[in-house]
């Protein structure tokens, strides 16, 4: 109740006093494991639009926070209290100069892959079969195994929450494992439009590698409704196979279950809330833990109430949850079903 009039009072401060139309939608609709509560949503559909909205969220006090095809991001069950700021509009054109791809942040990755294919360029056939929007792919460097889109990135045009509008050059981007390290000053910004640099190959020679990674994709991914892998692979590791080796395979927890053909997806198979997801995955953690001392990190994005980013080593339970089962204690060992 409490949730609904503070999104309500921000809804209608955005607009009558940002004179910008906004909704309170479920976050679940939002993400593709299908959990979330309510937030405040604003679709900003140019440039100024973008720089009307994170001006006067950092001259207001609000928090902004930046959701993609949110499939790498686990909303809280009981909503947002900040503005989801969704890339719309203008900032899903996608365009070629010779081997460049120029796209908005808001362009749905499947869109700059299939732009390749007719173009014959070649690099982004990693991207088939993963979900989510440029600026979200970029800032996670999605990709496979060690590579992600961010090390294609050649320019990146960038708004820090302060407003200003920068471009970052291909020296100045420092992809990771699963990560942009962007500048302390940095961090938080929003990510406007990139040129990825590409090479020529054939068009066929394309659609055969696409058609290759959406088949090993479908081979080895659950269908059902997730967020990708939940944790990084450690060092040499698969965090897949480690979980998989505690027996924890099939493990259900409320609504959400640990994949049985790929122990490192937690599935929604039933009306599961964040706090399943997050307490099945600090079993895996600590299980994995327990048995080769290895501690896991999360790869998808676990979000509080103000949108701030949680890490599982952080607290062991969700925010204000007694734990429901004793086999999700952490530091409780599971007998391994191998
Ligand atoms: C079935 C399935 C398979 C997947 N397979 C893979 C895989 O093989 N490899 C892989 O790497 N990932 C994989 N993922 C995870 C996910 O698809 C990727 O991480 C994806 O790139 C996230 O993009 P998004 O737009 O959905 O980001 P979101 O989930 O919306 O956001 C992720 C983070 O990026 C931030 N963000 C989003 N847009 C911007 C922006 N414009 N500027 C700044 N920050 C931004 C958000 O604030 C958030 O912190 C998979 C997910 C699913 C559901």
């Amino acid at each position: 109740m409490l949730i609904n009039e503070a999104l309500k009072l921000t809804s209608d401060l955005l607009r009558q006093k940002l004179k910008m139309e906004n909704s309170i939608e479920a976050l679940s609709d939002l993400s593709t494991i299908g959990i979330g509560g309510p937030a405040v949503i604003i679709r900003v559909k140019n440039e100024a639009q973008l720089s009307q909205v994170v001006n006067f969220h950092a001259q207001e006090g609000l928090k902004l926070a930046i959701i993609g095809g949110g499939s790498n991001l686990l909303f809280p069950d009981d909503g947002l209290l900040a503005t989801g700021l969704i890339l719309d509009g203008d900032f899903k054109r996608i365009s070629v100069r010779n081997n460049y791809i120029e796209a908005g942040a808001g362009a749905a990755t499947a869109k700059i892959l299939e732009l390749s294919q007719s173009q014959a360029l070649t690099g982004l056939e990693f991207l088939a079969g993963l979900p989510g929007r440029v600026g979200g792919a970029v800032m996670g460097n999605a990709g496979a195994k060690n590579h992600g889109l961010a090390e294609l990135v050649e320019e990146m045009e960038l708004i820090t929450l302060q407003g200003e509008n920068l471009c970052l050059k291909r020296e100045e981007i420092y992809p990771v494992y699963r990560s942009l390290n962007l500048p302390e000053s940095l961090r938080g910004s929003i990510i406007k439009k990139v040129v990825l640099a590409l090479r020529p190959s054939e068009a066929d020679l394309v659609a055969k590698k696409i058609a290759q990674e959406r088949k090993k994709r479908h081979d080895s991914q659950p269908s059902g409704p997730s967020l990708g892998c939940v944790f990084k692979n450690p060092p040499g590791k698969s965090a897949g196979q480690l979980i998989d080796s505690c027996g924890l395979k099939g493990e259900t927890f409320g609504g959400a279950e640990i994949s049985d053909k790929h122990a490192n997806f937690i599935i929604n198979a039933k009306m599961a809330k964040a706090s399943d997801v997050w307490m099945l995955a600090n079993l895996a953690r600590s299980q994995v833990y327990q048995k080769y001392q290895i501690e896991l990190f999360p790869e998808i994005k676990i979000w509080d109430l103000k949108a701030q980013e949680l890490s599982l080593t952080q607290i062991d339970y969700w925010p204000g949850q007694e734990p429901k089962s004793q086999k999700a204690k952490r530091g409780q060992v599971k007998t391994p079903k191998i």
